[in-house]
């Protein structure tokens, strides 16, 4: 069976300022560092304001850093947006790409998220494509046709298990406290894998993440399930302790 090393990734969303950004970084380098070995990868996605001093703070640590969105194109007539070679240039490691905030407030579909997915391996940098159905769309019974048809689109051709994590979020269980069970989160990745396989040479090595209120108190057992190779963490990645008691689960 392969072995997927899980990642655990925090979600900053649109939060912290310098100071606050600086003292959460700085204190999960520290306890990276005191640990010693990880039995996990571990990444924050802080605002674009302070991904440059993260970055400072995080260098020679255990922990990676993300943008939370990227661009399209390489450059251009595009104000207010981040290209991936901006990113990738201050020496971030991944981006976020199409996460269903982004979806929905700015009204992104999946065929652009695929071309931000393509901006991002083309600078270097491995994108985390995020895929979830709204609760009306579970209400429906149409969970898996969504999702499915989300990885279908978003996630491009030129796609590998290196440059590549999928992150399974149900829009329903984001911020809001309710967490998917443990069967529906194995259902749907399990889904998401068989996609991956029938599509991908290195399907079977693609890393699937969960998220959606993951907390300490339920991320073990989130973990624990089969295809579930991490988590993306938001509310909870901005309490350090709350963090690394999810980063410690992978332990
Ligand atoms: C997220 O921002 O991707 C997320 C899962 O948020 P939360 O953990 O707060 O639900």
């Amino acid at each position: 069976m392969t072995q997927r090393r899980p990642l655990i990734a925090g979600n900053w969303k649109m939060n912290c300022l310098r100071a606050d950004g600086l003292e959460l970084v700085s204190a999960l380098v520290a306890k990276t560092a005191e640990k010693g070995s990880l039995g996990c990868d571990v990444l924050v996605c802080p605002p674009a304001t302070l991904l440059s001093d993260v970055v400072n703070a995080a260098q020679n640590s255990a922990v990676g850093v993300g943008g939370q969105d990227c661009h399209a194109e390489t450059s251009g007539a595009h104000t207010g947006d981040v290209a991936a070679a901006m990113l990738a240039d201050i020496g971030a490691g991944y981006v976020l790409v199409g996460h269903s905030e982004r979806r929905a407030d700015h009204d992104e579909s999946s065929t652009v998220i695929r071309r931000k997915a393509i901006a991002a391996h083309d600078a270097g940098l491995i994108a985390v494509v995020c895929v979830g159905e709204t609760e009306q769309e579970r209400d429906l019974g149409a969970t898996l046709s969504v999702v499915n048809g989300q990885v279908a689109v978003s996630v491009p051709d030129g796609a590998t298990a290196k440059n590549t994590v999928i992150a399974y979020e149900p829009v329903w269980a984001i911020g809001t406290g309710r967490t998917a069970s443990v069967a529906e989160v194995a259902e749907v990745h399990a889904a998401i894998r068989a996609e991956l396989v029938e599509r991908f040479e290195d399907g079977d090595e693609f890393r699937i993440l969960y998220g959606g209120s993951v907390k300490p108190s339920n991320a073990a057992e989130l973990l624990a399930v089969a295809d579930v190779d991490g988590a993306l963490v938001g509310g909870a990645s901005l309490k350090v302790d709350d963090f690394w008691k999810i980063i410690e689960t992978c332990a």
